[in-house]
């Protein structure tokens, strides 16, 4: 006989990883109840803590974090901010990498990026993915989020009305169903989605060892003739290994023996591992679903998409992915949502999906073995010695210019807003903590307030003068911080009406 939970949620959410964690927060804090299962019992993994667990967070995610008032509860930053090249520091100080070759700090000119205010967060951060989960764990939980462990998702059946979901013998409801459960997702597997892309170059391992002679490997990363190598503190080495993901594709144990085989190999020494503590694997296998919706169900994160983690882009595509998505599913959930809005997070999100695939087979493809690959790696390491490559390459890895094609005039339009901050001292990430949307009148215009409270509280309306207003009169923020319109000073604000209506619900037409 199933067991049957009588309560109906709203959304349930496959997997208590950091992007299911965060969509979770994101659709409670707009008052849906939310009910997390997630298969591992324990949420606590060697893997998720350093250094296997670090992760760079680019400017997007910093700024979503910030926007939600949990990047200060983040501690490990503070006392890392460059695990790969603590010697050395200021200009000189290794800030990111594109296969391997490095940019440095100096060589970065951030005065290229339009729009940028000096009091924005920084353009990246390191982090632990142990500690971002207990982050996010904390503030669902204050949300009222249930989260439930030790139930995987086995099978789920939808209707029009709603998605039935089970774990073994037992039975959910929820309206909605998102699969955030990771690269080998059931709930895509299980919703036919299609997974579409190219197949791996390498097997990568990460791995925690005790070496005999580790002065035999060079310091930082070194891409060598047969793969990369890299020591990013003693004890703890990663290695690449052109061999088609064979390995990691064969489930086989990693055992010491293996690891010093590859390591010889791939660096050319005899160094001798004599401990093997811990170690996994990892490949550039390519793919992404080919929809992010089936119905009722829908995908974000890994689930959605899988890619090399070289330069580190996965987590920053699947918080981008739940930040675009929360808001909507609320919406929709409330009816709320202005036609297609929920279809906005595919039209919006595959496209940087695309993108973050494609710079991740960029990298691959000019670290191979061969002397083709080598030729290319010459250039593009050329191009990255100059100032303007070396911006180029920053703002790509750091999401600088991440944005949608909104199909509006103005170049603010689709982007993320910079952090204003108004003569109060009250910045944009202060108004956003609360996940509504923001019009921010410098000109306090009457006309823009009444149109603001048409939209009840969907829209906050705030007047007064920013310390930079960067010339503009107005815009208009949606929840996930990215601006919806902007005009410039004595420009023509008719079409603000239009832009609100485009992503939020005309109080008057809402069907309660
Ligand atoms: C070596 C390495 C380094 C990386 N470095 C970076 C980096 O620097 N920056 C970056 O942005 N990204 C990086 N990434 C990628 C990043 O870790 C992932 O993109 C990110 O963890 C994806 O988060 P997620 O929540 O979508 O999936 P996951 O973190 O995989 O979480 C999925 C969750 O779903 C659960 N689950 C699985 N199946 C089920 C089921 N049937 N039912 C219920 N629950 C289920 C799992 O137990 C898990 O808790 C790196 C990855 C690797 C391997």
């Amino acid at each position: 006989m199933k067991a049957q939970d009588h309560s109906k949620y709203d959304v349930i959410i496959s997997g208590a990883g950091p992007v299911g964690l965060f969509l979770a927060c994101e659709l409670a804090l707009a008052k849906c109840s939310v009910l997390v299962l997630e298969k591992a019992e324990n949420p606590h993994s060697p893997l998720k803590q350093l250094p296997f667990g670090i992760r760079g967070l680019s400017a997007p995610t910093i700024e979503t974090l910030y926007r939600r008032d949990l990047l200060k509860d983040l501690e490990i930053h503070k006392r890392l901010k460059n695990p790969h090249q603590h010697a050395k520091q200021g200009a000189q100080r290794q800030v990111g990498h594109f296969a391997g070759i490095p940019f440095l700090e100096g060589d970065v000119d951030t005065s290229q990026w339009e729009y940028r205010l000096p009091a924005s967060t920084p353009a990246s951060l390191i982090s632990e993915m142990q500690e971002l989960e207990t982050v996010l764990v904390r503030r669902a939980e204050a949300l009222g989020v249930e989260i439930r462990r030790g139930l995987p998702i086995t099978n789920f059946q939808q209707t029009t009305d709603g998605v039935t979901v089970q774990s073994g013998d037992q039975s959910f409801q929820a309206k909605w169903l998102v699969g955030c459960d990771g690269a080998r997702s059931a709930v895509r597997k299980m919703g036919g989605f299609e997974f579409a892309g190219t197949e791996p170059e390498f097997t990568g391992y990460t791995t925690q060892v005790d070496i005999a002679d580790p002065e035999k490997l060079k310091p930082g990363r070194i891409v060598t003739p047969t793969g990369m190598y890299m020591q990013s503190q003693p004890g703890y080495v990663v290695i690449q290994d052109f061999d088609g993901g064979a390995f990691h594709s064969s489930e086989k144990p990693i055992t010491l023996e293996h690891v010093q085989e590859m390591l010889r190999r791939v660096s050319d020494t005899d160094v001798t591992i004599t401990a093997l503590h811990a170690a996994t694997t990892w490949t550039d296998r390519a793919r992404q679903a080919t929809t992010y919706r089936n119905g009722r169900v829908l995908l974000a994160g890994d689930a959605a998409h899988i890619h090399a983690p070289l330069g580190g882009q996965g987590l920053n595509l699947g918080l981008g992915d739940a930040m675009n998505l929360g808001w909507k599913l609320a919406a929709t959930i409330q009816n709320k949502a202005p036609e297609g809005l929920l279809d906005s997070y595919y039209t919006e999100r595959h496209p940087i999906g695309v993108q973050v695939l494609d710079w991740s087979r960029a990298q691959v493809a000019i670290m191979k073995p061969d002397p083709g690959s080598r030729a290319l790696n010459a250039i593009i390491r050329d191009l990255m010695n100059t100032r303007d490559g070396a911006t180029y390459f920053a703002g790509r890895v750091w999401g600088i210019n991440t944005g949608y094609d909104l199909g509006r005039e103005h170049p603010l339009i689709g982007r993320s807003v910079p952090n204003f901050e108004l003569e109060n001292g009250t910045t944009i990430g202060d108004l956003m903590h609360d996940g509504k949307g923001v019009l921010l009148d410098f000109d306090s215009n009457a006309s823009l307030k009444t149109l603001a409270s048409e939209y009840d509280d969907q829209i906050k309306y705030i007047s007064g003068n920013a310390k930079d207003q960067l010339g503009l009169s107005a815009i208009l923020i949606r929840p996930d911080g990215i601006i919806a319109w902007a005009v410039d000073k004595d420009a023509d604000s008719s079409e603000l009406q239009k832009a609100a209506a485009q992503w939020f619900a005309f109080e008057k037409a809402i069907r309660h």
